[in-house]
């Protein structure tokens, strides 16, 4: 290290140089005598004068050209230095980096040396600095709009739309464990969503919990059965919470995921296992809170709910809804001679031959005490009739025992579907069902009564 004279080291330099230039100037006429020349020519005041100020002017005109050339160089770097370091100071607070941008804030590196290196070095931080913001906004975004959203189905959705948004995939779906099933919980340009159940990727990253990468080689044409694009990559990710495996994620993207990505999708999957926990739980609490203990079916207010729901979604696809009100035949005498714990029995009994007649999207609802409420989506009059008659037909059938009493038992049923009923609301609905019933009652019991 050079001797340092000052705190600034251009004054350093200046002191350096011009000092140089006048030793140069001073030891001059030695080196012309040296040279051959004359001691009365070099030896001299005027000589040694015009020496000096000659290596005084070279001094001068050396430190300011190292000015010129370096330090425009450094004040650039120094100033934008400055820029990034209040911006971080601002945004710390503000969270507003729109200040410096990556664009502002480079700087020119136009030389091969230390300036050039220290300015290239300053953009790579730069660069850094704006991925870890990027990657940081990402992270509280997706953790933001997920950690409130306890609906499973919206859960799903938004997160999917995260994932598309913040990674190069261009297709992908979610899928929810639960008893050892995959359900498809949302899905965005997959051809056969419902395939990726039973696929050897998604089932060996649920038992292992490991991701699963599967690359296609750009030069061979894969089959597109699973996206409407040829895809580079599908990568598989396990979702889990404290280990316990909740779904998968699957992402395919036209290109091979690059490291930033790969990251960013673990620390995805962390906040996404957390909400989906969060709404796993709540689902699961809404639906005891929902189900009637005794049948299994849905109790009144839920079901009521439910109802409204399928009444509207009925006018707005213009589908058919049936409904049926179905009470037990003189319930009463079965707890006088049996007790009420054979009446629970036969109530369970009788929800069960119900649920052999629903299909996949019926509902059942204890409306009463043993009366139910059956909502038949998409059902018309007669699709609903026949319904009530094998339901009708199946309680009939059914016996429980009571030591070694066969107790047997019936139920009556009235009927009706919308729009054929061309009601206002879905309590009329409910309403003209149960005057089919009293009329199926008043007729004798045990039987199917459609509204007039
Ligand atoms: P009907 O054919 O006219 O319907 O005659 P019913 O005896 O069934 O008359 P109703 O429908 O009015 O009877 C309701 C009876 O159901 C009265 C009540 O004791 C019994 N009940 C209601 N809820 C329960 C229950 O959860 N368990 C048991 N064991 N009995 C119930
Ligand atoms: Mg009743
Ligand atoms: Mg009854």
């Amino acid at each position: 290290m050079m001797p340092r004279f000052t705190k600034k080291l251009f004054t350093d330099l200046a002191i350096w140089m011009i000092g140089f230039g006048l030793l140069n100037g001073a030891l001059f006429p030695f080196f012309a005598y040296g040279l051959g020349m004359e001691a009365k020519q070099v030896f001299t005041i005027t000589f040694w004068a015009a020496t000096i100020t000659a290596g005084l002017a070279a001094g001068i005109i050396n430190y300011t050209l190292a000015m010129l050339v370096v330090r425009p160089r450094l004040k650039i770097l120094a100033d934008h230095m400055r820029i990034v370091e209040n911006t971080i100071s601002d945004a710390n607070f503000t969270g507003n980096w729109s200040n410096c941008s990556e664009e502002v804030c480079r700087v020119k590196a136009d030389s091969d040396d230390e300036i050039g290196e220290s300015s290239r070095a300053f953009n790579d931080l730069v660069k850094a600095l704006f991925q870890a913001h990027k990657i940081e906004t990402a992270v509280n975004v997706f953790s933001k709009t997920l950690s409130s959203q306890l609906e499973l189905d919206v859960l799903s959705r938004q997160a999917l739309d995260l994932f598309l948004q913040y990674t190069d995939a261009m297709a992908g779906a979610i899928l929810i464990e639960s008893a050892g099933e995959l359900t498809i919980a949302a899905h965005h340009g997959i051809s056969e969503p419902k395939k990726l159940a039973n696929s050897d990727h998604v089932r060996q990253a649920l038992r292992t919990h490991k991701c699963q990468r599967i690359a296609f080689p750009k030069d061979i044409k894969i089959e597109a059965i699973l996206v409407d694009f040829n895809p580079q990559e599908i990568i598989v990710i396990p979702l889990e919470f404290k280990n316990t495996p909740l779904g998968i994620i699957v992402l395919a993207a036209n290109k091979i995921f690059d490291q930033d990505v790969t990251r960013l999708l673990q620390l995805f999957r962390h906040s996404f296992g957390l909400a989906l926990n969060n709404a796993l739980a709540h689902s699961n609490l809404q639906r005891i809170a929902a189900l009637d203990v005794l049948t299994g079916a849905y109790n009144r207010r839920f079901g009521l709910a439910r109802l409204k729901e399928e009444f509207n979604r009925a006018i707005r696809s213009d589908t058919a809804l049936g409904i049926i009100m179905m009470d037990i035949d003189h319930f009463k005498s079965i707890n006088d001679t049996y007790g009420h714990l054979v009446g629970d029995r036969v109530l369970g009994q009788i929800a069960e031959s119900t649920y052999r007649a629903l299909r996949e999207g019926d509902l059942m609802v204890r409306y009463g005490g043993e009366e139910f409420l059956i909502i038949l989506p998409g059902a018309s009059r007669a699709n609903s009739l026949q319904l009530g008659e094998r339901v009708r037909r199946l309680i009939a059938e059914t016996t429980v025992k009571d030591g070694e009493q066969s107790i047997h038992f019936t139920a009556s049923l009235g009927i009706t579907a919308f729009p054929e009923d061309n009601v206002e609301g879905e309590l009329e609905l409910v309403k003209h069902a149960d005057d089919a019933l009293y009329t199926a009652k008043h007729q004798g019991r045990n039987q199917v009564v459609l509204v007039q």
